[in-house]
């Protein structure tokens, strides 16, 4: 082994520098510094090399993870970088976002009392130095086919999706109802997590990896999926989930109660420069408010640290839960209370007051019981314990649902789970329509920007499989519907 590595003993966790938090909520940029190299050299040299590398087996796309922190210790960027893409096609993106506390750093097995490996900082710093180098180059194929790919969304699992195929000399053709590629990249995630132009940078990719994007197409609407399938070999849906869940509560419709992925769309779009008439005019700005915000999980997190930013009068998080039991990551409730989030644990709302307009919340105590079928513990109301918070806006981040994609597609035949997911056959990624594949959080329900890119990647294989065994077939003339 590399006398490089193993320097967890004598070496210290550390992460890159995080900007103050009266820094940082001044802008929407991204609160942590890059490593400089010998920072990740240092960082990434405490990795023990274990044996049975449990960073990788939970990471989603088991990335070669001690291999090319050994390389980085070394100084070998270009080997650490060329490994590091050979199984992820963004992870300069997901070293910024995903939730590495609960995946690769959460099973990182350094010996008990040593605080677990930097992974997704290194990772981030071996994509970023490759970009800096100009290691990283769009895709040429070396040999172009003549089948053709539409892929419905480009969000992380669509995009990946395309990358992976146009390795395989396929013609790519990606259809979004937005203006710009991303999906949840660009419009749901705060520029402070991600900034926009690191999106951006990967779009320019595919651009010159000639991927074809079709913008402000919207699929189901006034564009028929039935339409796009007929020009394509294979159809691969990536459509996200994006049905916000409501609460059925007194006073639920009164103005300046939002839903939370219009409130940080508007946000991204404002950062982007775009015009945005409802935060111009103040319905989707937090600004002077009083701000309340219902939910516990990511997107309340994006939400509280937005208005913040926003420089509301003041910002609280509403959650039924207690701290331990929230879905959404520890280290996003700690930049956020560093930011001055007030957070009420325990507390559900019983009702908006006001008469046109919400004035305020009606909250009560909670207090957790016995758990149910599912091992978690059923949140019941405290008697008497009734109080208001004055509210202004109130954002509602209670999660997300599928569309009803079979009639919006006008596919009647196409098959859901009870959740109104896509239902896939695992082993071939493919719907029960055949030729019809789908990916990422249409087919989980909401999840990670990780597992998008693991699912697209699986799709592009399970496509590519189905298209040569197609063209196998003995009377096969192209691919037949
Ligand atoms: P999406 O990213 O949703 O992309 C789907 C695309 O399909 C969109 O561009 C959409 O416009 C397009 N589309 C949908 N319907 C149609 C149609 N009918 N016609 C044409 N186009 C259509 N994950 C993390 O790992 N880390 C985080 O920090 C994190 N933060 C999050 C914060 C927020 C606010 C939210 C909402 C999610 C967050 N997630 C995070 C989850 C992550 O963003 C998603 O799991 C991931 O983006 C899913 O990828 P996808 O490609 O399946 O879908
Ligand atoms: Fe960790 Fe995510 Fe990178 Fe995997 S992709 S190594 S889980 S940061
Ligand atoms: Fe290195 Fe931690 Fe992975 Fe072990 S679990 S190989 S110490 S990063």
């Amino acid at each position: 082994m590399s006398s490089k590595m193993l320097k967890f003993v004598s070496t210290e966790k550390s992460m890159p520098n995080k900007r103050g938090a009266k820094n940082r909520v001044a802008d929407f940029d991204e609160i942590y510094d890059e490593f400089n190299t010998n920072d990740a050299e240092t960082q990434a040299s405490r990795c023990s090399q274990c044996g049975v590398p449990f960073c990788q087996v939970n990471c989603p796309l088991h990335n070669n993870i001690p291999d090319w922190l050994m390389m980085t210790a070394e100084g070998r960027m270009l080997e650490a970088y060329e490994l590091s893409s050979q199984t992820n096609n963004f992870p300069e993106i997901c070293g910024r976002i995903c939730p590495q506390d609960r995946l690769c750093e959460g099973s990182c097995v350094i010996e008990k009392g040593f605080e677990s490996v930097t992974i997704g900082a290194v990772e981030k710093h071996i994509t970023e130095t490759a970009f800096a180098e100009g290691w990283v180059k769009p895709v040429a194929p070396r040999n172009e086919r003549a089948e053709t790919v539409g892929i419905i969304g480009a969000g992380p699992a669509g995009l990946s999706a395309a990358e992976m195929l146009r390795h395989r000399g396929y013609q790519v053709h990606v259809y979004d109802r937005y203006d710009r590629i991303g999906g949840l990249l660009m419009y749901g995630i705060p520029g402070f997590k991600l900034e926009k132009s690191i999106v951006e940078r990967r779009g320019k990719l595919l651009r010159d990896s000639g991927v074809h994007f079709h913008l402000n197409v919207d699929v189901g609407g006034e564009t028929r999926f039935e339409d796009i399938w007929a020009e394509h070999d294979a159809m691969l849906i990536a459509t996200g989930v994006y049905k916000a869940r409501d609460i059925a509560t007194p006073g639920s419709g009164l103005n300046g109660i939002v839903p939370a992925l219009e409130y940080l769309k508007a946000s991204n779009r404002k950062s982007l420069g775009d015009q945005v008439e409802a935060f111009d005019n103040g319905t989707l700005n937090a600004e002077s408010k009083d701000v309340v915000v219902i939910g516990g999980g990511d997107t309340a997190m994006d939400c509280v640290r937005t208005a913040i930013r926003q420089r509301a009068k003041s910002v609280s998080c509403l959650y039924r839960r207690d701290r331990t039991n929230m879905p959404g990551s520890q280290r996003e409730v700690q930049n956020a209370e560093e930011e001055g989030v007030a957070f009420k644990w325990l507390s559900a709302p019983q009702a908006f007051l006001g008469e046109y307009k919400v004035g305020g919340v009606q909250a009560q105590r909670i207090h957790l019981g016995q758990p149910d079928a599912t091992g978690r513990q059923v949140p019941e109301v405290i008697e008497g314990s009734t109080h208001e918070l004055p509210a202004d806006m109130v954002i509602k981040a209670l999660g997300f649902d599928p569309e009803d994609l079979p009639a919006m597609f006008g596919l009647k035949g196409l098959e859901v789970t009870r959740w109104g997911t896509l239902k896939i056959d695992w082993r071939t990624m493919m719907t029960n329509l055949d030729g019809v594949f789908a990916a990422g959080d249409i087919v989980r329900g909401a999840s990670l920007v990780v597992w998008g890119v693991r699912d697209g990647r699986d799709a592009a294989e399970a496509i590519d499989k189905w298209i040569m065994a197609a063209e196998d077939a003995p009377c096969a003339a192209g691919v037949e519907r």
